[in-house]
């Protein structure tokens, strides 16, 4: 043990007054490692955030890029194939080539797939104005209805509708009928036979909502950060735009898109902002 000798009361009371000073700078050692760790946790966040920022600006500049190519190429394509599809279509009717009916309905078949993705990138052009109106999505998805009805039938699956009592909004109807047709083709293709797509709409406080839910397997956690990416797919036939125009609509409509997976299916909420405006 050390045992300290003091020669006057004046080195002991030195002493004392560096041993206040050491654990006065202990302590404030301890409150600047403190300080120092909440400023790192808030700096990780901020770096976070910037980087998910950076993410969207750039998937929107790449959405931004494809829509303005599509938005150029996609009338040239379309008026040749139009013109294709009306004369396989009067050929089709003729009684000579009968024995062809089957080449001609798959030609034509094709040319609506081909169609269908110029349609999916038209919608990625930022450039096309929105043209909102105010209306009621209950009334949108009671016009959609049959048609996704029909396409869940085709596939041996279920379709039901849950409007709920919901404020009325400003939309661009010809932008929210893709998305919705998107969301509900996307749901319909992840379940297997006998499935149930459900699309319900409810309100609360903040936001108008419309979710889609399907009974698929989900989507693995890796497959999540890539969802609205231009392109990705995990399709032999898909396009990998449905999303990609989802998500850009949604933009367009100050609307969020979350989404709630697990093995048991997936439901897409798109939340509108509630605008405060009165029921129908
Ligand atoms: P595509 O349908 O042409 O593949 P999308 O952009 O619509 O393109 O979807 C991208 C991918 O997101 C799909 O290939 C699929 O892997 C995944 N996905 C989208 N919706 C669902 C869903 N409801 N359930 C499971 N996976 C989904
Ligand atoms: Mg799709």
């Amino acid at each position: 043990m050390i045992v300290a000798r003091f020669d006057s009361i004046k080195d002991w009371e030195h002493f004392v007054d560096l041993k206040r000073e050491i654990i006065q700078l202990k302590e404030q050692r301890v409150s600047l490692r403190s300080m120092v760790e909440d400023i790192t946790k808030q700096l990780k966040i901020e770096i976070e955030k910037r980087e998910s920022i950076e993410q969207e600006l750039a998937k929107l500049g790449r959405l931004n890029i494809i829509g303005q190519l599509a938005a150029g190429l996609g009338h040239e394509i379309r008026n040749p194939l139009t013109t294709i599809r009306g004369f396989l279509q009067m050929l089709k009717c003729k009684a000579e080539l009968v024995t062809y009916t089957n080449y001609f309905e798959l030609m034509i078949e094709e040319l609506d797939r081909a169609n269908a993705i110029i349609t999916d990138y038209l919608s990625l052009a930022k450039n096309k104005p929105t043209d909102f109106k105010r209306l009621h999505l209950n009334k949108l998805l009671e016009n959609l209805s049959p048609l996704i009805t029909a396409d869940a039938y085709s596939q041996g699956k279920k379709c039901i509708f849950e409007p709920g009592d919901i404020q009325d909004l400003e939309i661009d109807p010809h932008e929210i009928t893709q998305m919705v047709l998107n969301l509900a083709r996307n749901g319909l293709e992840a379940m297997p036979i006998d499935g149930c797509l459900t699309i319900k709409t409810f309100m609360n406080e903040q936001d108008i909502v419309l979710s889609v839910n399907d009974e698929g397997q989900g989507i693995p956690p890796e497959h999540l950060s890539k969802l609205g990416t231009p392109f990705f797919t995990t399709k032999e036939n898909g396009t990998g735009l449905g999303l990609a125009m989802c998500y850009n609509v949604a933009n367009r409509h100050n609307a969020q898109i979350d989404i709630d997976t697990s093995q048991n299916g997936t439901t897409f909420f798109v939340r509108f902002p509630n605008q405060g405006s009165h029921p129908l």
